[in-house]
């Protein structure tokens, strides 16, 4: 059988299993033998009846002596069957399945699989798996069980059979990846072998093995790929390279009105480095909330305009495009530098640095003639299309800008070995002297009217407030719309009715985001209700207070963003989180937020909880997550960083890996990723 067959040409599976198995990404044979377990049951011990334990979940090995089917008085039905072996005798029940009555023979041997649980007749075998004794061998009971992601209709019992039955047509055409002097090197299985021990391990030896051969191969592709991607990019060449001379750029750093941080000046250097060379800057530069990266990016455009060309600077948002519209404006006019502004309504003509949201992919190609530098703000918030997308428009004649790109979610260091290991990366790792720590709080709904009163306190002594609505969907629907709007009635009339509130949010004119956003900023707004939206990059000193409601459907990256849009300045700051749900999970993240103020370790813990796509975006940046391998494994995360180094030395095209290049290309599914 061929591996990229359909899944459908298995004879079991019709047009609902296949809609089913798409739900899980499965598609094909292959991935089927790629759809690993997330944990495994141990039923390889076979115990006497005589020994069972309550709550053990067991295998036995007995003798059906009776069966039959009876209604519960709750009108459930029931399956019970009494087994028997050398030690004793217990009852199996089923629910709801009357048909395994047929299914279990009168005087036949099974292995049971299944808990132990006490009931009012003594002990009973819950809801056991069950196969005869007479099959060469067992899938379900009696060994090692692996446990599968699952979904409606589909169970990892299900998978077991269909793996199994499948693997000896299939096992021996599955690509080795690897040459034989890296598996014998780094002691790794065969790839036939390993596939073959992740889904039917005989003891945890096996499954060690296994993981440790597909976790190399997963993280081996994903260097690969980055190394590769990086060779490409140090093709390129930009026009000129730029030059500055100190004393400019001191002039301009002496002009703000604050000094910056030691390690904002040493981003400020490393990036002028890169500006300096004939291949463009490809560089991330990351920092937490509130650690001042604008004058980072701003100093770079700065260096860009004395060298006569143009800047373009991408934000997810048009709220944060027209504030760094602003913030640019007051630094950067005396200077002469022209700022512009492009959003879907306004689209200013003749400047030098163009600040705006993905409109500026509609700019007409010849204002994109003298771009030396293209920053993106909050760069999760874009694909990889729109990004290159940019890249390719402002391309000019072979020359390609220097690009910038922004994100407040620290990168832990095994994820940018990784995920990001063809990108240069610069870190703000302090913030501005004096800022005061956020005070966070998890407030019970009992004391809602309290915070309604901590906050007219502090708004009295002149200070202001943001009250964010729950994160309803994804993206700025009319749904969190709705909701925030709600609200804003509400507080507006019963709670805060002597006090100036405003409302923000993603679907109002321009014109009147900006009134509000200007509003606030004069303080002429003090509470201001919004969407999330507002969680990347705003920035309003005087605001110290915090309140978000429905806090658990938001990720600890996004809490721990919306949290830095006070503690600003030097008073002290208060974060008040309501949680609608009790869920174990929920309260584990709002904990953390509130314990925990690094964003390194928001972020690690974040990757720990949901995964890399959900915090940097992976997903739209067409990375797959990890399936197997972990980003905490930094030790086989810089193994395979090396032993892709040493290949592509030797192979740098992949020609004489046939089977690797197909499966890297398959990963990141585009044929021309190599090329
Ligand atoms: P972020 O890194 O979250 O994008 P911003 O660049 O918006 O942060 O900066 C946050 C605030 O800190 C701004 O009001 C900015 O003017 C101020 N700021 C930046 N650098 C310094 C510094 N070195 N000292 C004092 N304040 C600073
Ligand atoms: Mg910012």
């Amino acid at each position: 059988m061929n591996l990229n067959d359909p899944i459908e040409t298995v004879s079991s599976v019709g047009p609902i299993y296949k809609k089913r198995l798409s739900k899980l990404d499965i598609f094909s044979l292959k991935d089927l033998f790629y759809h690993f377990p997330f944990r495994y049951e141990d039923y390889s011990n076979i115990s006497n009846i005589k020994d069972l334990k309550v709550g053990r979940k067991t295998t036995i090995r007995s003798i059906v002596f009776d069966i039959s089917n009876y209604l519960s008085h709750k009108s459930i039905k029931i399956t019970n069957a009494k087994l028997y072996d050398q030690t004793g005798i217990i009852n199996a029940i089923w629910f709801n399945q009357p048909y395994l009555k047929n299914q279990l023979k009168k005087g036949e041997e099974y292995f049971f699989s299944g808990e132990v649980k006490l009931f009012k007749n003594g002990l009973n075998l819950i809801t056991p798996t069950f196969e005869t004794i007479y099959s060469k061998e067992q899938v379900n009971t009696a060994r090692i069980l692996p446990i599968y992601p699952e979904t409606n209709g589909i169970t990892s019992k299900w998978l077991r059979k269909q793996i199994k039955k499948l693997m000896p047509f299939c096992i021996n055409n599955l690509p080795e990846t690897l040459d034989d002097k890296i598996i014998r090197k780094q002691k790794l299985l065969r790839i036939q072998d390993a596939i073959e021990k992740i889904h039917f391990p005989n003891d945890n030896f096996d499954v060690e093995k296994a993981k440790k051969r597909l976790s190399f191969d997963e993280l081996f592709q994903i260097q690969i790929n980055s190394i590769i991607k990086r060779k490409n990019w140090e093709n390129k060449t930009t026009s000129t390279k730029l030059k500055i001379s100190n004393n400019e750029i001191q002039k301009f750093t002496k002009s703000l009105p604050f000094d910056l941080t030691k390690s904002q000046k040493e981003c400020v250097s490393q990036i002028i480095c890169d500006l300096s060379k004939k291949t463009p800057m490809n560089r991330i530069l990351q920092g937490d909330v509130g650690s001042g990266k604008t004058i980072v990016a701003a100093s770079a455009a700065f260096t860009v305009f004395k060298n006569n060309l143009k800047t373009l600077i991408m934000t997810p948002t048009e709220i944060l495009a027209m504030q760094h519209y602003n913030t640019l404006t007051n630094i950067l006019k005396p200077f002469g530098v022209r700022i512009g502004l492009v959003t879907k309504n306004k689209k200013s003509q003749n400047w030098d640095i163009a600040v705006g949201t993905h409109a500026l992919l509609n700019i007409e190609k010849k204002s994109l003639e003298n771009i030396g530098l293209i920053i993106i703000d909050e760069e999760h918030r874009f694909g990889v299309e729109q990004r290159s997308k940019l890249a390719i428009k402002a391309k000019h004649k072979d020359f390609c800008p220097h690009f910038l790109t922004i994100t407040a979610t620290p990168i832990p260091r095994t994820v940018a070995l990784t995920l990001y290991g063809n990108l240069d990366i610069s870190t703000i790792n302090e913030l501005p002297r004096g800022r005061k720590i956020t005070k966070t709080y998890l407030v019970p709904q009992t004391k809602r009217q309290d915070a309604y009163g901590f906050i007219k306190k502090h708004v009295n002594l002149g200070e202001q407030v943001f009250i964010i609505c729950p994160f309803v969907e994804q993206s700025e629907t009319l749904n969190s719309v709705k909701a925030a709007t709600v609200e804003f009635e509400k507080l507006k009339n019963q709670i805060f009715s002597k006090y100036s509130i405003g409302l923000l949010h993603g679907r109002l004119k321009s014109s009147q985001k900006e009134r509000v956003m200007d509003d606030f900023h004069h303080k002429r707004i003090k509470i201001l209700v919004a969407t999330p939206v507002v969680e990347v990059g705003i920035d309003i000193p005087n605001a110290t207070i915090m309140l978000i409601e429905g806090a658990e459907r938001f990720g600890l990256a996004q809490l721990h963003q919306l949290r830095g849009r006070i503690g600003r300045s030097d008073k002290e700051a208060f974060c008040f989180l309501f949680c609608d749900s009790q869920s174990e999970m929920a309260l584990k993240r709002l904990e953390a937020l509130k314990n925990e103020r690094d964003g390194v370790k928001l972020a690690e813990i974040d990757l720990k909880l949901r995964g890399p796509g959900e915090i940097f975006g992976t997903r739209q940046h067409g990375f797959a997550t990890l399936k197997i391998a972990d980003f905490f494994d930094l030790k086989l995360i810089e193994k395979t960083k090396i032993e892709a180094e040493r290949l592509l030395k030797i192979d740098p095209m992949l020609t004489k890996h046939k089977n690797l290049k197909e499966a890297i290309d398959a990963l990141y599914n585009q044929k021309s990723s190599l090329q």
